[in-house]
């Protein structure tokens, strides 16, 4: 049986990262965020929400410091951005609300959002989490995170980001990451 494609932006090869932008990773848990920001960003552009989790409490994995976490993540990012600096927030963000706090603290600061969303189904993600050892997110919570991104796909180019970047499998693994207007 053949896939119906996503809604919304088609797929893209190439990602332009305007210089001082907020980039908003989009994807469910085992989309292929934190190894796509890795790849393409040095350490200090990258806020990770799991890396401030392990931070708070010794364990990258643990949900009950969420508030903590997302705390210590935000400020970073309004540190950055008051630098001037490029920040890349690597957490889910398939939820409207926590997309929208972020396009809103990028225009505090006059910088551009930019949404990076990997359209990796929810099967495929739990399938990868299977290679990522004791750090895996229970397969109901993945498959939700899936749906809530797909119901975003629709209006994700309305929600005040720059540029919205659409990664399928192949774009995630193989697209170019542009830096411009430095
Ligand atoms: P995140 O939860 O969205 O940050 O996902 P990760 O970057 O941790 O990746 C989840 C799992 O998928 C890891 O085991 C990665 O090695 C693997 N992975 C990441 N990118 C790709 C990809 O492009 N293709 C495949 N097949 N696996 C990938
Ligand atoms: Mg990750």
């Amino acid at each position: 049986m053949t896939q119906a494609p996503p809604v919304g932006p088609p797929p893209c090869a190439r990602v332009a990262i305007p210089a001082r932008a907020l980039v908003v990773l989009c994807g469910p848990s085992g989309s292929g965020k934190s190894t796509f920001a890795a790849k393409h960003f040095s350490p200090d552009e990258i806020v990770s929400s799991d890396a401030c989790r392990e931070m708070v409490c010794g364990d990258p994995s643990d949900q009950s410091v969420t508030p903590q976490a997302f705390f210590l993540a935000h400020t970073v990012l309004r540190l950055r951005m008051g630098a001037g600096k490029l920040a890349v927030m690597d957490s889910t963000a398939v939820e409207p609300f926590a997309r929208r706090q972020l396009v809103a603290m990028a225009r505090l600061f006059g910088a551009p959002a930019v949404a990076v969303v990997f359209t990796v189904s929810g099967e495929e993600c739990v399938a990868r989490q299977a290679g990522r050892g004791t750090r895996r997110v229970p397969e109901e919570v993945v498959l939700r995170q899936a749906r809530a991104l797909e119901e975003s796909l629709p209006r994700l180019s309305r929600e005040g980001f720059h540029a919205v970047f659409m990664l399928g499998p192949w774009e995630a693994a193989n697209a170019e990451v542009a830096r411009i207007g430095r």
